[in-house]
């Protein structure tokens, strides 16, 4: 299983970044996770438009799924459009997206597969064991599983067992840290900080950490320093371009 990182901020894009997006490919197939803004302009430097096998959003709010109006419109405007898009999300969650053009100009280009969190959804080669964690708006932490290896993706998400289950044994755990080391009052159920995510990370017992979903202006080295503070393991954070290759991870 491959990851490649799109983008990793989180709120808004800073300058010359993208936010969430995650390309996630396995046999072949070809998996985007949340289209975040700025993502597609990432991903078109990898892959076309229409080898994107499958997407899957895990809340619709806009820095994770933006750019799956680009992504659709480079796919529908072609001369030979592909085959619709299969896109994963949670009922409802993409209606203000999907309501950017008019209607009927990109219904031919997907194929909307709504899913209930908690809801076990094989998507090409993986395993996809969904869990909803809290959020402000419904959040559906995915964890994908494909050639005996695991990734663990929170989307956003404050502080919950939950967490810690959708992570448990992961090979990677793609962990949202929107703070270093302190959220602010008035968001603390609904998002968390790199110590946070440390501290799940040790209690799931997973292989690495990718801290991702910095917020522009938290600055990466105190983070990884936060997260440090509470888990032993390899600590990275997620910027665009990033590839890791779970199958190298030692077992
Ligand atoms: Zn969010």
């Amino acid at each position: 299983m491959l990851l490649t990182i799109l983008g990793g901020c989180g709120a808004w894009p800073g300058a010359g970044q993208a936010c969430s997006g995650y390309l996630v490919e396995h046999d072949g197939f070809r998996l985007l996770v949340d289209p975040g803004y700025a993502t597609v302009p990432r991903l078109l430097e990898r892959v076309t438009a229409d080898q994107v096998d499958a997407v899957f959003v895990s809340h619709g709010h806009p820095d994770h799924c933006a750019d799956l109006n680009p992504l659709l419109r480079a796919r529908a405007f072609r001369d030979d459009p592909p085959a619709p898009l299969p896109v994963y999300s949670l009922p409802g969650a993409l209606d203000a997206v999907l309501a950017l053009d008019r209607p009927g100009i990109l219904t031919d280009a997907h194929v909307l597969r709504e899913f209930t969190a908690g809801d076990r959804i094989d998507i090409g080669p993986f395993h996809a064991q969904t869990r909803l964690l809290p959020h402000s708006v419904p959040n559906a932490g995915v964890r994908l599983t494909a050639g005996e290896r695991v990734l663990a993706y929170t989307g956003d998400t404050g502080p919950s067992p939950e967490v810690v289950e959708l992570a448990r044994g992961a090979d990677l755990f793609l962990a949202e840290a929107t703070y270093a080391d302190r959220v602010p009052e008035d968001l603390r159920r609904n998002l968390s900080s790199a110590r946070q995510a440390g501290r799940q990370a040790k209690e799931a017992d997973v292989r690495h950490l990718l801290l991702t979903h910095l917020q522009p202006g938290t600055d990466a080295t105190a983070a990884r320093a936060a997260a440090g503070a509470e888990y032993d393991g390899e600590i990275g954070i997620a910027t665009s371009g990033l590839a890791i290759d779970l199958s190298c991870k030692p077992s």
